[in-house]
């Protein structure tokens, strides 16, 4: 590929390696960069470049030498006090200079609150394009990037291709690929971390953070056992919270529930959700329609709870128990704290 498409201005040749945002926060990394970093490895072995990350904050040196021992190549840190707290203007106007700079062919950024807040403030002044809400990444042998998500409700898979410009952005679905493992054993070369110019002006930073407050802080990527409820479940929660303090399991939700104002959003599994993938998954009052199952469908063992025989949602089950959730719940809470 080494034309210069009309009218674009770049040359696609000039651009080369895989950019990975590590996303953190006072020190917290968010999983969806390890899971990134990881499934980056498999596009930088098949177009023979370097896996990049990219890591912005303050005193993120940990956080540099976390990537490269989970298989980064080279780290490229700006470290500022003003990227702490996160505020988009001054991540976007770091990043979008550092893509201007170094050229990178395939950037991957999370698609969580912050990485969906400032990736358009990169893709859009290159003319880039932005892939949002990915599920599936993969390289051809042109180094085209096929970046694949839901499209029409969930009913199809679209592959979206940029063809003529760089970088290739996309946002990428926390959850829906595995975490690598940290080797600590890995020698760092001084000379693969590369702290760049802090490029922020006074026009990025007229925005001020005056107060932070938390919610509903579950990570429901991250569990290993969930039980989720739905609107079969009619605002009654307390059945299904008391099975998942047996089983010492998270509470999620389909998005019927989280609409009625049950749960909280941050617990909604599906398409436009969390994509999950614990060992157990408890579905309760689910129908199982095809955007909930998107987001569940890798979970290890699944059981089903619904009284009409014919939900869509045993066909994804290993066990189901049909009948009414009121009934079964709390028989199966007993028999586990009896264990
Ligand atoms: P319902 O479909 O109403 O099912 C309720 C189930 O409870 C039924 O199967 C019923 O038999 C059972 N039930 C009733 N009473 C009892 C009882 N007493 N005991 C046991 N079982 C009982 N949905 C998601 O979940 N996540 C998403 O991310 C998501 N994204 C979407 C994106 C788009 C673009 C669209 C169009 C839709 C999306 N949806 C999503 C909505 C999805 O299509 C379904 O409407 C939703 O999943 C239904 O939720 P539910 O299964 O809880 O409710």
């Amino acid at each position: 590929m080494s034309e210069t498409p009309a009218g674009s201005g770049i040359d696609i040749d000039d651009y080369e390696d895989v950019w990975v945002f590590i996303e953190e926060h006072a020190g917290e990394v968010m999983p969806v960069s390890w899971e990134l970093l990881e499934e980056g490895k498999k596009l930088t072995d098949k177009l023979g470049q370097d896996l990049v990350a990219l890591v912005i904050g303050e005193d993120i040196d940990d956080v540099a030498e976390e990537a490269l021992e989970r298989g980064a190549d080279r780290v490229l840190i700006a470290d500022d006090p003003v990227f702490e707290p996160y505020r988009a203007d001054p991540y976007g106007a770091q990043f979008r200079a550092m893509v201007e700079d170094r050229k990178p062919t395939i950037v991957l950024i999370g698609g969580t609150h912050t990485g969906r807040d400032f990736a358009g403030r990169v893709a859009v002044p290159a003319h880039a394009g932005l892939t949002a809400d990915v599920t599936e990444i993969d390289v051809d042998e042109d180094g085209l990037l096929q970046a694949r998500r839901p499209a029409f409700g969930g009913d199809i898979l679209a592959t979206i291709l940029c063809e003529d410009h760089r970088p290739q952005m996309a946002t990428i679905r926390p959850g829906v690929f595995e975490a690598g493992e940290r080797d600590a054993d890995v020698e760092i070369d001084d000379d693969v971390i590369t702290s760049v110019d802090v490029v922020v002006e006074e026009s990025d930073t007229l925005s001020e953070v005056l107060e932070r407050e938390v919610g509903d802080t579950a990570d429901i990527t991250e569990a290993e056992r969930i039980v989720a409820v739905g609107a079969g479940v009619e605002g009654d929660l307390e059945p299904a919270v008391e099975l998942a303090e047996a089983l010492g399991a998270d509470l999620a939700a389909s998005r019927a529930a989280v609409d009625e104002g049950w749960i909280d959003g941050s617990r909604q599994v599906g398409q436009t959700g969390k994509t999950v993938r614990p060992e157990l998954y408890v579905a309760i009052g689910i129908s199982g329609a095809i955007q909930h199952i998107e987001g569940m469908n890798k979970s290890g063992t699944v059981i089903a709870i619904n009284n009409d025989p014919n939900a869509p949602i045993f066909e994804h089950a290993d066990y189901g128990i049909v009948g009414d959730f009121a009934t079964v719940c709390p028989e199966l809470t007993e028999t586990l704290r009896e264990r």
